[in-house]
């Protein structure tokens, strides 16, 4: 039943395929209308992701980005000013979505998870002015996925909160990968998102379900949110199949560590090959950001390579090709990509 592809698919972490074990607890999960907050198994899913991240309540979603979205919507206002790294998913890859639905203006801010983070907050945030779009709310990402799945730790993220709170702006957490974070570093997820309104974290990448989102946060914010989920089309049926798969998927969650342990094998290997350099090293999480400017070769041209010895990777940039380590990657995937790789890189000198 299990389909296992002949390739190594390294693009992204979203391409997991469910198991048997996952496919079974789908078929036997206990159903009903989600809509009208009968669906035993999402109520359930929904209970135990609320408890882990530390909040009141929590709603699942069809994806991240509606997640994303309908968290935006129930924080802010028309015409208010959104706050986001230029490099998050919510201002990268989310089709505008914020403002398209929420008329917002998302503001970016250089350097938000960098150093320096809080020093461009103070100076992104601009005074009540008739001129400027208020800002109202401010988001984080974490792990970071542009930047090569990165880790803020607690810390780090509450200074950002505190330094935004001090100017009334609320806090969603894009925590796609939140999971990633507090295996990483060791800690209880709840640390990451107890100075946040919100968090939204995915079920459908290296947790390994097929699809789904849970969006966390107070029981009056989860009640608007339910609203907004409702008005995009999210609101689904008997949904508790998917949810099951997602139940199954949270109790995997300490698994990512494998995924860590071979990403950093993976980056090991790969900057042994002349011209290669892995940023950030090593890999702090899953995903290893692959740099071929002094291979001499363009990442089209190494994902090419890559590609005829049956290996699927991402073109970042120019010279950046990204490869992310999941739960479907075994060591012998690992070994493959690096075999792969010394003929890719040296075929080229
Ligand atoms: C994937 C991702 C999302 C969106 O999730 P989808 O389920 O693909 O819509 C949001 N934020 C981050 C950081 C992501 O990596």
């Amino acid at each position: 039943m299990e389909t296992v592809s002949e390739h190594v698919d390294l693009r992204s972490d979203t391409v997991t395929l469910p198991d048997s074990e996952m496919r079974e607890a789908m078929a036997n999960a206990p159903v009903g209308d989600d809509v009208f907050g009968e669906d035993p198994t999402v109520n359930r899913l929904e209970e135990e992701a609320a408890a882990l991240l530390g909040k009141e309540a929590s709603l699942y979603l069809p994806s991240g980005t509606m997640a994303n979205l309908a968290a935006v919507l129930a924080h802010t206002r028309r015409g208010d000013a959104v706050l986001v790294d230029p490099e998050s998913h919510i201002f990268y890859y989310e089709a505008g979505g914020t403002s398209l639905f929420g008329g917002n203006q998302l503001w970016p801010v250089d350097e938000l998870h960098a150093g320096r983070g809080v020093e461009m907050l103070q100076k992104a945030i601009r005074p009540p002015n008739i001129h400027f779009a208020p800002p109202a709310l401010l988001c984080l990402e974490n792990t970071h996925n542009r930047r090569g799945g990165t880790v803020l730790s607690p810390e780090e993220q509450d200074a950002l909160y505190a330094a935004a709170r001090e100017y009334g702006l609320l806090l969603h957490l894009d925590g796609a990968r939140i999971f990633n974070a507090a295996v990483a570093q060791g800690l209880a997820a709840a640390l990451y998102t107890r100075s946040c309104d919100s968090v939204m974290f995915s079920l459908s990448k290296g947790l390994g379900a097929p699809a789904g989102s849970i969006l966390a946060g107070s029981s009056s914010f989860i009640q608007e949110a339910k609203r907004y989920r409702k008005a995009l089309g999210g609101g689904m049926r008997q949904i508790g199949i998917l949810a099951a798969a997602g139940l199954v998927a949270l109790e995997r969650r300490h698994e990512l560590e494998e995924d860590h342990r071979r990403a950093q094998e993976l980056a090991r290997g790969l900057i042994q090959l002349p011209g290669l350099i892995i940023d950030p090293y090593p890999p702090p999480t899953n995903m290893v950001m692959l740099h071929t400017l002094e291979s001499g070769l363009y990442a089209a041209d190494a994902v090419e390579g890559f590609s005829e010895l049956g290996i699927k990777t991402l073109p970042f940039g120019e010279h950046t090709i990204r490869l992310v380590v999941h739960r479907n990657i075994s060591d012998e995937g690992v070994e493959k990509t690096l075999q792969a790789a010394a003929s890719v890189f040296e075929r080229q000198r």
